[in-house]
């Protein structure tokens, strides 16, 4: 049995918000069950009991099998969920350019956009099953515990994905890249033969169901509606996740120009709506989401009152690293407050590949500090936005997750770092705030990510 004494910060009843638990016991059995999660004052009225059933004893200090706990000034929080991310980054590539494992797809556009296309597209999968357990590990080192990849058009390192995910003991959702647009005009034509990604897509699903498989399109304007439409059909006959990257840049030259000499006048965000990716009981993910307009905005919150579930990933590393955050020169913060107006929620992304670290809490403390005071969200929001959304918008049950006696230990451990551990300042939200930043602080460095603890197995 394993103890440990800090401070429990979990998802409450509702699944929607944290509450705090100071100066608590987790013990977690050889099983990988909770079997004691309180606060030690409540815990030591239960005294006799756990005492003879765990040989949990209080005395001058709490014993677990003759050995002392101590307190600490651990926290004992959700795993965070990296909610945009990509398998995987061959080395040798200079700039943010994403590749999987070779295959026809695969091979037709990247020498159209890389000189050293041919060398990547020589990597044998061995090197790229090493690269996908590699990026496992990194997660494990993070603390993250759930994460959504892209894994580009192959159906191999989407499988691989899965199976080296599951083998890790990560959550993993991962998907096969749909890319069927041929616009040969344009430097990033992405060609693929239409069919391929549906066929793929079925067939992941069918092996290992919505839990571990996205439909993913690449961006809207690689995709042919024939196709989108498809994978929307896809994900909702299987009640998977439809993710996308979604107006990552602004509209000078980019997805909306490109998109225009598609489809014509039509909003990007309309012809989403007409291929049918925003329907009643649908989940979405849009990575990015940051140059949206207000129309498109009110149209995607009119299919969330419908009842369209809507998340967007705030990706700040990437979005800093690629100049999203840029509209001619000035400065555009992602725009959290309008999406949260309209029921969309938000989840972060660490989009490796483009952006530069897999630590979630780097991405907390980007995306907090990147706001001015009038749209600044709090330290507990962004904390929510890194663990408890992004689970959710994976599909992953909160109940299930939560510290709590008879669920299986699903959490990670984070060691408040530097002096001021103390943290409390009077009142329970000014505790939870302050905590919140400490423990995003903490975070950020692997070496503070004490555990992880994920479906009941112990990763870190
Ligand atoms: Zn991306």
């Amino acid at each position: 049995m394993k103890p440990y004494r800090g401070t429990i910060l979990r998802p409450d009843s509702t699944g929607e918000y944290l509450e705090m638990i100071d100066d608590a016991l987790v013990i977690v059995d050889d099983e990988g069950e909770i079997v004691v999660a309180d606060s030690v004052s409540i815990l030591c009225e239960r005294g006799r009991e756990l005492r003879e059933k765990f040989g949990l004893v209080f005395d001058e200090q709490m014993e677990l099998d003759g050995k002392p706990i101590p307190q600490t000034h651990n926290i004992i929080m959700p795993v965070t969920a990296n909610t945009h991310d990509h398998s995987f980054q061959p080395p040798g590539i200079d700039g943010p350019l994403i590749t999987g494992t070779p295959t026809e797809g695969f091979g037709g556009w990247l020498p159209k956009t890389l000189k050293n296309g041919e060398y990547i597209a020589k990597q044998d999968v061995g090197r790229s099953r090493a690269m996908l357990a590699m990026k496992f590990e990194e997660c494990i080192r993070h603390g993250v515990g759930a994460t959504l990849q892209f894994t580009t058009s192959s159906y191999d390192a989407a499988r691989a994905a899965i199976n080296i995910g599951n083998d890790k003991g990560v959550r993993v959702v991962a998907g096969y890249v749909a890319m069927d647009q041929n616009i040969d005009s344009i430097q990033l034509g992405l060609q693929e033969e239409s069919g391929i990604a549906l066929r793929a897509t079925e067939a992941l699903l069918d092996e290992f169901g919505a839990a571990c498989v996205a439909v993913i399109d690449r961006f809207p304007i690689a995709v042919s509606s024939e196709t989108r439409r498809g994978l929307a059909e896809l994900a909702r006959h299987h009640g998977a996740l439809y993710e996308t990257h979604f107006d990552e840049q602004d509209g000078v030259g980019r997805e909306k120009d490109i998109h225009k000499s598609i489809y014509g006048t039509a909003s990007i965000t309309q012809t989403l709506v007409d291929d049918g990716v925003f329907e009643t009981g649908s989940r979405v993910g849009l990575a990015h989401s940051i140059h949206t307009t207000k129309k498109e905005m009110d149209l995607i919150g009119s299919k969330v009152d419908a009842g369209c579930k809507v998340f967007v990933r705030a990706c700040p590393s990437s979005n800093a690293q690629l100049g999203s955050h840029f509209v001619e020169g000035a400065f555009v913060p992602f725009p959290l407050r309008q999406w949260e107006a309209r029921g969309v929620d938000i989840t972060l992304g660490t989009d490796r590949g483009a952006g530069r670290t897999s630590n979630v809490f780097a991405e907390m403390q980007k995306e907090h500090g990147r706001h001015s005071i009038e749209t600044r969200p709090s330290f507990i929001d962004v904390l929510r936005y890194g663990t408890i959304q992004g689970l959710k918008s994976l599909g992953v049950d909160i109940g299930e997750t939560r510290v709590s006696e008879g669920n299986p230990a699903e959490f990670t451990i984070v060691e408040l770092s530097g002096a001021g551990a103390y943290w409390d300042i009077g009142d329970h939200y000014g505790n939870l705030e302050f905590t919140a930043a400490r423990v995003i602080d903490g975070g950020q460095d692997s070496s503070g990510i004490k555990a992880l603890w994920v479906k009941g197995r112990q990763l870190k």
